[in-house]
């Protein structure tokens, strides 16, 4: 019920590229892999998904909410993190939580300060929470970006290639962070590192120059390859 439905969804880009074919999944809750090499067209689809772009044809539903046509809706409850979390470097991850939360709608203070603690621990953030974010690893803003993404608990958490400029053992904290999220939302992580897929996603599919090849569960996709 509360899935994600893309049907027929392209886009071109007024320099001719075009981006997504005819593009259509079923991605269920749980976490779904989107696998596909660089200049795939998986930034395009997260952003199509975030309501960040309009897809030229198509439809995208999650659960009975058009996201095309409903964006306001869609967007209370979406999180995206994006491939570089843009910080500003001279606030603390507790101020600039608070802030989002603030953005967000979450107006009662209290309410805020609970909110953003449960985030700060999930994320591991708690004991850094005085610190600047300029200062932190890339990591740790990964994980930032986490606990951004998850204010008002999205229905939808869109994750764009979130390893990429991490190091093998944040690389393990951060797939292990999001591997503890909810059945009950769909999340969708995308990215050109196989192993982000096969351990930590039941379902996905593989997209090649703005087509989907594949659909299926990573073993017998990752088996195929
Ligand atoms: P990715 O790492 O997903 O491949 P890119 O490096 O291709 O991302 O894109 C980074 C940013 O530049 C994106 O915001 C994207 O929209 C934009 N971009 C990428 N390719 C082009 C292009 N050919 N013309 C204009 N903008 C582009
Ligand atoms: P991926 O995220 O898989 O690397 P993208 O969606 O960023 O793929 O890019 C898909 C294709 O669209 C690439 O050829 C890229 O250069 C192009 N592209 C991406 N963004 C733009 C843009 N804003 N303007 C023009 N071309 C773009």
């Amino acid at each position: 019920p509360g899935g994600l439905t893309i049907r027929n969804v392209s886009k071109r880009y007024a320099n001719g590229v075009q981006a997504l074919h005819n593009v259509s999944l079923d991605i269920p809750p749980g976490m779904y892999g989107l696998l596909g090499p660089n200049g795939a067209g998986k930034s395009t689809l997260m952003r199509t998904l975030a309501t960040l772009q309009e897809p030229d044809a198509g439809h995208i539903f999650l659960g009975d909410l058009d996201v095309v046509n409903q964006k306001e809706a869609v967007r209370q409850t979406l999180g995206y993190l994006p491939q570089e979390f843009g910080v500003y470097p001279k606030a603390s991850a507790e101020e600039l939580l608070d802030y989002f939360a603030v953005l967000k709608g979450i107006t009662n203070r209290a309410v805020r300060r609970a909110t953003t603690e449960a985030l700060l621990r999930q994320t591991n953030l708690w004991d850094k929470r005085k610190q600047k974010l300029g200062g932190f690893s890339g990591g740790m803003k990964q994980r930032f970006g986490v606990a951004v993404a998850l204010l008002g608990n999205p229905r939808l958490l869109i994750v764009d290639e979130p390893t990429a400029g991490l190091d093998p053992a944040e690389r393990v904290r951060f797939l292990n962070l999001l591997s503890e999220l909810g059945e009950n939302s769909v999340v969708i992580l995308s990215t050109h590192i196989v192993e982000d897929v096969s351990e930590l996603c039941t379902n996905m599919a593989i997209i090649n120059q703005g087509h989907i090849l594949l659909e299926a569960e990573p073993q017998q996709a990752v088996a195929s390859l």
